[in-house]
Protein backbone atom coordinates (compact mmCIF):
# COMPACT_ATOMS: atom_id res chain seq x y z
CA UNK A 1 0.00 0.00 0.00
CA UNK A 2 1.38 3.93 -0.37
CA UNK A 3 -0.28 5.90 1.85
CA UNK A 4 -0.63 9.41 0.18
CA UNK A 5 -3.12 10.66 2.04
CA UNK A 6 -0.55 12.52 4.68
CA UNK A 7 -2.74 15.91 4.75
CA UNK A 8 -5.53 13.60 5.78
CA UNK A 9 -3.91 12.41 8.57
CA UNK A 10 -0.40 10.70 9.34
CA UNK A 11 1.24 7.73 10.90
CA UNK A 12 2.05 8.40 14.44
CA UNK A 13 5.70 8.31 14.97
CA UNK A 14 7.39 5.73 17.23
CA UNK A 15 8.69 7.85 19.83
CA UNK A 16 5.13 9.28 20.14
CA UNK A 17 4.02 5.97 20.47
CA UNK A 18 6.83 4.86 22.95
CA UNK A 19 6.17 8.59 25.12
CA UNK A 20 2.10 7.74 25.08
CA UNK A 21 2.43 3.99 25.99
CA UNK A 22 4.89 4.61 28.82
CA UNK A 23 2.71 7.92 30.31
CA UNK A 24 -0.59 5.68 30.20
CA UNK A 25 1.13 2.71 32.04
CA UNK A 26 3.31 4.80 34.73
CA UNK A 27 1.61 8.47 35.11
CA UNK A 28 -2.08 7.84 34.44
CA UNK A 29 -2.55 10.32 37.56
CA UNK A 30 -4.92 13.86 37.60
CA UNK A 31 -2.45 16.90 36.93
CA UNK A 32 -4.85 18.93 39.29
CA UNK A 33 -4.34 16.11 42.42
CA UNK A 34 -2.10 17.34 45.26
CA UNK A 35 -0.55 14.27 46.15
CA UNK A 36 2.85 13.56 44.53
CA UNK A 37 1.39 11.05 42.03
CA UNK A 38 -0.71 13.81 40.76
CA UNK A 39 1.90 16.27 40.68
CA UNK A 40 4.51 13.63 38.24
CA UNK A 41 1.65 13.78 35.93
CA UNK A 42 1.80 17.65 36.57
CA UNK A 43 5.69 17.55 35.81
CA UNK A 44 4.66 15.53 32.66
CA UNK A 45 2.27 18.37 31.57
CA UNK A 46 4.66 21.26 32.35
CA UNK A 47 7.65 19.57 30.57
CA UNK A 48 5.54 19.20 27.22
CA UNK A 49 4.20 22.66 27.41
CA UNK A 50 8.08 24.01 27.81
CA UNK A 51 8.88 21.82 25.09
CA UNK A 52 6.08 22.73 22.33
CA UNK A 53 6.72 26.32 23.44
CA UNK A 54 10.52 26.14 22.58
CA UNK A 55 9.78 24.61 18.91
CA UNK A 56 7.06 27.44 18.10
CA UNK A 57 9.21 30.58 19.40
CA UNK A 58 6.76 31.19 22.28
CA UNK A 59 6.60 31.00 26.17
CA UNK A 60 4.98 27.97 28.00
CA UNK A 61 2.03 30.16 29.32
CA UNK A 62 1.29 31.11 25.58
CA UNK A 63 0.10 27.47 24.86
CA UNK A 64 -3.42 26.13 25.70
CA UNK A 65 -4.24 22.66 24.47
CA UNK A 66 -7.03 21.83 22.95
CA UNK A 67 -8.48 19.03 21.27
CA UNK A 68 -7.33 19.52 17.73
CA UNK A 69 -7.38 22.31 15.14
CA UNK A 70 -10.46 22.87 14.88
CA UNK A 71 -11.36 23.77 18.65
CA UNK A 72 -7.83 26.24 17.99
CA UNK A 73 -9.74 28.00 15.38
CA UNK A 74 -12.87 28.21 16.77
CA UNK A 75 -11.55 29.67 20.01
CA UNK A 76 -8.85 31.89 18.12
CA UNK A 77 -11.58 33.54 16.01
CA UNK A 78 -14.42 33.54 18.81
CA UNK A 79 -11.93 35.17 21.33
CA UNK A 80 -10.92 37.86 18.87
CA UNK A 81 -14.17 39.05 17.91
CA UNK A 82 -14.89 39.18 21.60
CA UNK A 83 -12.16 41.26 21.91
CA UNK A 84 -13.10 43.63 18.48
CA UNK A 85 -16.73 43.63 19.55
CA UNK A 86 -15.83 45.66 23.02
CA UNK A 87 -14.18 48.01 20.71
CA UNK A 88 -17.07 48.06 18.60
CA UNK A 89 -14.57 46.77 15.94
CA UNK A 90 -16.76 43.92 14.09
CA UNK A 91 -14.76 43.33 10.43
CA UNK A 92 -12.77 40.29 10.05
CA UNK A 93 -10.07 39.36 6.76
CA UNK A 94 -9.55 36.03 5.51
CA UNK A 95 -9.37 34.16 2.37
CA UNK A 96 -11.68 32.24 0.20
CA UNK A 97 -9.58 28.95 0.78
CA UNK A 98 -9.61 28.62 4.47
CA UNK A 99 -10.36 25.09 6.32
CA UNK A 100 -13.59 25.04 7.17
CA UNK A 101 -12.91 24.84 10.48
CA UNK A 102 -12.41 29.21 10.07
CA UNK A 103 -15.01 29.85 7.31
CA UNK A 104 -17.66 28.08 9.25
CA UNK A 105 -16.88 29.94 12.47
CA UNK A 106 -16.52 33.54 10.42
CA UNK A 107 -20.25 32.00 8.77
CA UNK A 108 -21.27 32.11 12.65
CA UNK A 109 -20.12 35.41 13.39
CA UNK A 110 -21.59 36.69 10.09
CA UNK A 111 -25.40 35.90 11.58
CA UNK A 112 -24.28 37.65 14.58
CA UNK A 113 -23.79 40.90 12.84
CA UNK A 114 -19.79 40.71 11.62
CA UNK A 115 -18.62 41.83 8.12
CA UNK A 116 -16.56 39.60 6.88
CA UNK A 117 -14.10 39.86 3.76
CA UNK A 118 -12.55 36.78 2.12
CA UNK A 119 -9.85 37.70 -0.08
CA UNK A 120 -9.07 36.63 -3.40
CA UNK A 121 -6.25 33.98 -3.76
CA UNK A 122 -5.68 33.64 -7.33
CA UNK A 123 -4.94 31.11 -9.42
CA UNK A 124 -1.57 30.49 -8.00
CA UNK A 125 -3.43 29.49 -4.73
CA UNK A 126 -1.31 32.79 -2.60
CA UNK A 127 -2.69 35.85 -1.02
CA UNK A 128 -0.64 38.96 -0.98
CA UNK A 129 0.18 40.97 2.42
CA UNK A 130 -0.62 43.75 -0.23
CA UNK A 131 -4.32 42.60 -0.34
CA UNK A 132 -4.22 41.83 3.29
CA UNK A 133 -3.22 45.83 4.10
CA UNK A 134 -5.68 47.16 1.73
CA UNK A 135 -8.45 45.28 3.01
CA UNK A 136 -7.75 46.74 6.97
CA UNK A 137 -10.06 49.21 7.88
CA UNK A 138 -10.86 51.20 11.37
CA UNK A 139 -13.16 48.41 12.31
CA UNK A 140 -10.99 45.53 11.61
CA UNK A 141 -10.70 43.34 14.69
CA UNK A 142 -8.98 40.44 13.49
CA UNK A 143 -7.00 38.96 9.96
CA UNK A 144 -7.01 34.98 9.80
CA UNK A 145 -4.97 33.47 7.26
CA UNK A 146 -4.13 30.11 7.03
CA UNK A 147 -0.25 29.43 6.83
CA UNK A 148 -0.56 26.20 4.15
CA UNK A 149 -3.34 25.22 2.06
CA UNK A 150 -4.66 21.82 3.28
CA UNK A 151 -5.83 20.91 -0.73
CA UNK A 152 -3.29 22.41 -2.98
CA UNK A 153 -0.47 23.27 -0.28
CA UNK A 154 0.26 26.58 -0.90
CA UNK A 155 2.30 28.81 1.76
CA UNK A 156 1.15 31.92 2.28
CA UNK A 157 3.77 34.78 3.07
CA UNK A 158 2.89 34.54 6.76
CA UNK A 159 5.56 37.02 8.55
CA UNK A 160 4.63 39.79 5.65
CA UNK A 161 1.03 39.30 6.20
CA UNK A 162 2.50 39.30 10.38
CA UNK A 163 4.12 41.96 9.51
CA UNK A 164 1.14 44.43 8.28
CA UNK A 165 -0.93 43.33 11.14
CA UNK A 166 1.33 44.68 13.57
CA UNK A 167 1.34 47.82 11.87
CA UNK A 168 -1.83 48.47 11.56
CA UNK A 169 -2.49 46.93 15.09
CA UNK A 170 -4.92 44.36 14.24
CA UNK A 171 -4.57 40.96 15.49
CA UNK A 172 -3.26 38.18 13.47
CA UNK A 173 -4.38 34.55 13.77
CA UNK A 174 -2.57 31.53 11.39
CA UNK A 175 -4.27 27.77 11.28
CA UNK A 176 -0.57 26.45 11.11
CA UNK A 177 -2.19 23.09 11.08
CA UNK A 178 -0.65 21.62 7.68
CA UNK A 179 2.66 24.02 8.29
CA UNK A 180 3.50 23.12 11.20
CA UNK A 181 6.52 20.15 11.18
CA UNK A 182 6.66 20.29 7.44
CA UNK A 183 7.91 23.90 7.27
CA UNK A 184 9.84 26.10 9.44
CA UNK A 185 7.42 28.04 12.06
CA UNK A 186 8.42 30.71 14.18
CA UNK A 187 5.54 33.07 15.74
CA UNK A 188 8.14 35.75 16.77
CA UNK A 189 9.89 35.91 13.99
CA UNK A 190 6.67 35.69 11.77
CA UNK A 191 4.89 38.22 13.42
CA UNK A 192 1.85 35.80 14.71
CA UNK A 193 -0.14 36.63 17.34
CA UNK A 194 -2.17 33.47 17.53
CA UNK A 195 -1.64 30.13 15.93
CA UNK A 196 -4.01 26.57 15.60
CA UNK A 197 -1.99 23.43 15.48
CA UNK A 198 -2.65 19.89 15.46
CA UNK A 199 -0.56 16.86 16.65
CA UNK A 200 -2.12 14.20 14.04
CA UNK A 201 -0.41 16.52 10.89
CA UNK A 202 2.73 15.38 11.63
CA UNK A 203 2.66 12.23 13.17
CA UNK A 204 1.14 12.34 16.45
CA UNK A 205 -2.11 11.23 18.11
CA UNK A 206 -5.60 12.50 16.54
CA UNK A 207 -7.67 14.46 18.96
CA UNK A 208 -4.95 16.66 20.36
CA UNK A 209 -3.57 20.29 19.26
CA UNK A 210 -2.62 23.81 20.46
CA UNK A 211 -3.49 27.13 20.49
CA UNK A 212 -0.70 29.95 20.74
CA UNK A 213 -1.86 32.94 21.44
CA UNK A 214 0.59 36.11 22.26
CA UNK A 215 1.00 37.10 25.99
CA UNK A 216 -1.82 39.62 26.81
CA UNK A 217 -4.79 38.42 24.62
CA UNK A 218 -7.57 37.58 26.54
CA UNK A 219 -9.18 34.04 25.46
CA UNK A 220 -12.55 33.40 25.45
CA UNK A 221 -13.45 29.51 26.59
CA UNK A 222 -15.27 27.13 24.34
CA UNK A 223 -15.82 24.47 26.74
CA UNK A 224 -16.81 25.89 30.67
CA UNK A 225 -15.59 23.47 33.99
CA UNK A 226 -12.77 23.58 36.23
CA UNK A 227 -9.57 25.68 36.04
CA UNK A 228 -7.37 23.61 33.44
CA UNK A 229 -5.28 25.75 31.08
CA UNK A 230 -5.42 28.58 33.66
CA UNK A 231 -8.84 28.75 32.82
CA UNK A 232 -9.19 28.87 29.63
CA UNK A 233 -9.74 25.61 28.48
CA UNK A 234 -11.69 23.24 31.33
CA UNK A 235 -11.32 19.37 31.64
CA UNK A 236 -9.20 16.85 32.36
CA UNK A 237 -5.98 17.28 30.50
CA UNK A 238 -5.25 14.55 27.79
CA UNK A 239 -1.68 13.83 29.15
CA UNK A 240 -0.88 10.26 26.86
CA UNK A 241 -1.64 12.60 23.87
CA UNK A 242 0.02 16.10 25.02
CA UNK A 243 3.14 14.40 25.82
CA UNK A 244 2.66 12.24 22.00
CA UNK A 245 2.51 15.60 20.54
CA UNK A 246 5.36 16.74 22.06
CA UNK A 247 7.56 14.17 21.26
CA UNK A 248 6.24 14.11 17.47
CA UNK A 249 6.90 17.72 17.32
CA UNK A 250 10.58 17.44 18.29
CA UNK A 251 11.33 14.89 15.84
CA UNK A 252 9.24 17.03 13.38
CA UNK A 253 10.47 20.40 14.13
CA UNK A 254 14.82 18.35 13.81
CA UNK A 255 14.03 16.59 10.71
CA UNK A 256 12.53 19.60 8.99
CA UNK A 257 15.61 20.55 6.77
CA UNK A 258 16.64 16.53 6.01
CA UNK A 259 13.05 15.59 5.49
CA UNK A 260 12.53 19.07 3.01
CA UNK A 261 15.55 17.95 1.31
CA UNK A 262 14.43 14.60 0.70
CA UNK A 263 10.96 15.17 -0.70
CA UNK A 264 10.80 18.39 -2.64
CA UNK A 265 12.54 16.52 -5.77
CA UNK A 266 10.28 13.71 -5.23
CA UNK A 267 7.40 16.27 -5.19
CA UNK A 268 9.18 17.95 -8.45
CA UNK A 269 9.01 14.52 -10.09
CA UNK A 270 5.69 13.49 -9.37
CA UNK A 271 4.38 16.79 -10.88
CA UNK A 272 6.42 16.44 -13.70
CA UNK A 273 5.16 13.05 -14.55
CA UNK A 274 1.35 13.82 -13.95
CA UNK A 275 1.99 17.06 -16.47
CA UNK A 276 2.93 14.36 -19.24
CA UNK A 277 -1.00 13.67 -18.89
CA UNK A 278 -2.86 14.72 -21.69
CA UNK A 279 -5.48 17.68 -20.23
CA UNK A 280 -4.36 18.25 -16.69
CA UNK A 281 -3.22 20.61 -14.56
CA UNK A 282 -1.31 21.26 -11.64
CA UNK A 283 -3.28 23.42 -8.58
CA UNK A 284 -1.41 25.89 -6.68
CA UNK A 285 2.02 27.36 -7.44
CA UNK A 286 4.88 25.36 -8.81
CA UNK A 287 6.89 26.21 -5.99
CA UNK A 288 5.65 27.69 -2.77
CA UNK A 289 4.22 24.76 -1.50
CA UNK A 290 4.82 22.28 1.17
CA UNK A 291 7.33 19.68 0.22
CA UNK A 292 4.83 16.64 0.60
CA UNK A 293 1.81 17.74 -1.31
CA UNK A 294 0.52 17.88 -4.94
CA UNK A 295 -2.90 18.12 -6.19
CA UNK A 296 -4.15 18.05 -9.78
CA UNK A 297 -7.40 18.82 -12.28
CA UNK A 298 -7.97 15.73 -14.67
CA UNK A 299 -10.74 17.08 -17.20
CA UNK A 300 -13.22 14.67 -18.01
CA UNK A 301 -12.91 12.49 -14.58
CA UNK A 302 -15.02 12.11 -11.66
CA UNK A 303 -12.56 12.46 -8.63
CA UNK A 304 -14.66 9.76 -6.68
CA UNK A 305 -14.47 7.24 -9.90
CA UNK A 306 -10.42 7.80 -9.83
CA UNK A 307 -10.24 7.07 -5.92
CA UNK A 308 -11.80 3.97 -5.79
CA UNK A 309 -10.08 2.40 -8.41
CA UNK A 310 -6.56 3.96 -6.93
CA UNK A 311 -7.69 2.26 -4.22
CA UNK A 312 -7.47 -0.96 -6.48
CA UNK A 313 -4.03 -0.35 -7.07
CA UNK A 314 -3.30 0.10 -3.77
CA UNK A 315 -3.16 3.61 -3.86
CA UNK A 316 -5.07 6.07 -0.43
CA UNK A 317 -5.17 9.64 -1.93
CA UNK A 318 -7.79 12.25 -1.65
CA UNK A 319 -9.54 14.40 -3.73
CA UNK A 320 -10.68 17.33 -2.08
CA UNK A 321 -10.78 17.34 1.38
CA UNK A 322 -12.40 14.69 3.54
CA UNK A 323 -15.10 16.65 5.05
CA UNK A 324 -15.89 17.48 1.20
CA UNK A 325 -15.55 14.22 0.01
CA UNK A 326 -19.40 12.44 0.44
CA UNK A 327 -20.95 15.77 -0.83
CA UNK A 328 -21.13 16.83 -4.55
CA UNK A 329 -19.68 19.96 -4.01
CA UNK A 330 -16.99 20.70 -5.75
CA UNK A 331 -13.47 21.73 -3.40
CA UNK A 332 -14.34 25.12 -2.21
CA UNK A 333 -10.47 25.55 -2.25
CA UNK A 334 -9.95 24.92 -5.98
CA UNK A 335 -13.42 27.01 -6.75
CA UNK A 336 -11.52 29.66 -5.23
CA UNK A 337 -8.54 29.09 -7.22
CA UNK A 338 -11.11 29.90 -9.98
CA UNK A 339 -11.00 25.67 -12.02
CA UNK A 340 -15.04 25.58 -13.31
CA UNK A 341 -16.88 23.36 -11.49
CA UNK A 342 -16.53 20.53 -14.37
CA UNK A 343 -12.98 20.24 -13.66
CA UNK A 344 -12.70 20.76 -9.72
CA UNK A 345 -14.42 17.79 -9.70
CA UNK A 346 -11.89 15.71 -11.11
CA UNK A 347 -9.66 16.76 -8.83
CA UNK A 348 -6.89 14.70 -6.78
CA UNK A 349 -4.35 15.05 -4.08
CA UNK A 350 -1.43 13.30 -2.97
CA UNK A 351 0.33 14.28 0.18
CA UNK A 352 3.48 12.12 0.63
CA UNK A 353 5.19 10.90 3.92
CA UNK A 354 8.43 11.14 4.95
CA UNK A 355 8.96 7.38 4.05
CA UNK A 356 8.12 7.63 0.47
CA UNK A 357 10.59 6.30 -2.34
CA UNK A 358 11.56 7.19 -5.77
CA UNK A 359 9.34 3.65 -6.39
CA UNK A 360 6.82 4.42 -5.07
CA UNK A 361 6.43 8.14 -6.85
CA UNK A 362 7.09 6.34 -9.93
CA UNK A 363 4.09 3.64 -9.03
CA UNK A 364 2.01 6.80 -8.08
CA UNK A 365 3.07 8.57 -11.87
CA UNK A 366 1.61 5.02 -13.61
CA UNK A 367 -1.53 4.30 -11.94
CA UNK A 368 -2.92 7.62 -12.15
CA UNK A 369 -2.16 8.02 -16.12
CA UNK A 370 -3.48 3.87 -16.37
CA UNK A 371 -6.82 5.31 -14.21
CA UNK A 372 -7.29 8.55 -15.84
CA UNK A 373 -7.27 6.92 -19.70
CA UNK A 374 -9.77 3.95 -18.20
CA UNK A 375 -11.94 6.74 -17.19
CA UNK A 376 -12.52 9.08 -20.06
CA UNK A 377 -12.41 5.58 -22.34
CA UNK A 378 -15.69 4.83 -20.86
CA UNK A 379 -17.10 8.81 -20.52
CA UNK A 380 -19.25 10.45 -22.47
CA UNK A 381 -18.29 13.76 -20.86
CA UNK A 382 -14.88 13.26 -22.37
CA UNK A 383 -16.04 11.77 -25.46
CA UNK A 384 -17.92 15.41 -25.66
CA UNK A 385 -14.82 16.60 -24.88
CA UNK A 386 -13.12 15.04 -28.04
CA UNK A 387 -15.35 15.43 -30.55
CA UNK A 388 -15.91 19.24 -29.65
CA UNK A 389 -19.24 19.12 -28.56
CA UNK A 390 -18.02 20.87 -25.29
CA UNK A 391 -14.75 23.25 -24.72
CA UNK A 392 -11.42 21.93 -23.53
CA UNK A 393 -10.43 23.57 -20.22
CA UNK A 394 -7.10 23.03 -20.27
CA UNK A 395 -4.30 23.13 -23.04
CA UNK A 396 -3.27 19.71 -24.13
C1 LIG B 1 -6.80 19.03 9.57
C2 LIG B 1 -6.95 20.49 9.56
C3 LIG B 1 -7.73 21.16 10.52
C4 LIG B 1 -8.52 20.42 11.56
O1 LIG B 1 -7.70 19.83 12.53
P1 LIG B 1 -8.33 18.71 13.50
O2 LIG B 1 -7.26 18.45 14.49
O3 LIG B 1 -8.60 17.53 12.62
O4 LIG B 1 -9.55 19.29 14.10
C5 LIG B 1 -7.80 22.53 10.47
N1 LIG B 1 -7.14 23.22 9.54
C6 LIG B 1 -6.38 22.64 8.61
C7 LIG B 1 -5.65 23.47 7.61
C8 LIG B 1 -6.26 21.24 8.57
O5 LIG B 1 -5.52 20.66 7.63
Amino acid sequence: MIYADNAATTKMCPAAIQAMTACMEQNYGNPSSLYSFGQQAREALDDARGRIAARLGCTPREITFTSGGSEADNQAIFSAAKLGEKKGKKHIISTAFEHHAVLHTLERLQKQGFEITLLDVHENGIVTAQQVRDAIREDTCLVTIMFANNEIGTIQPIAEIGAVCREKGVLFHTDAVQAIGHVKVNVAEQNIDMLSLSAHKFRGPKGIGVLYAKRGILLDNLINGGAQERGKRAGTENLPAIVGMAAALEQAVASIDEYTARLTPLRDKLIAGLEQIPYSQLNGDRDTRLPGTVNFCFEGIEGEALLLLLDDKGICASSGSACTSGSLDPSHVLLAIGRPHEVAHGSLRLSLGDDVTEADIDYLIQSVSEVVSYLRSISPFWRDLQTGKRPHVFAK
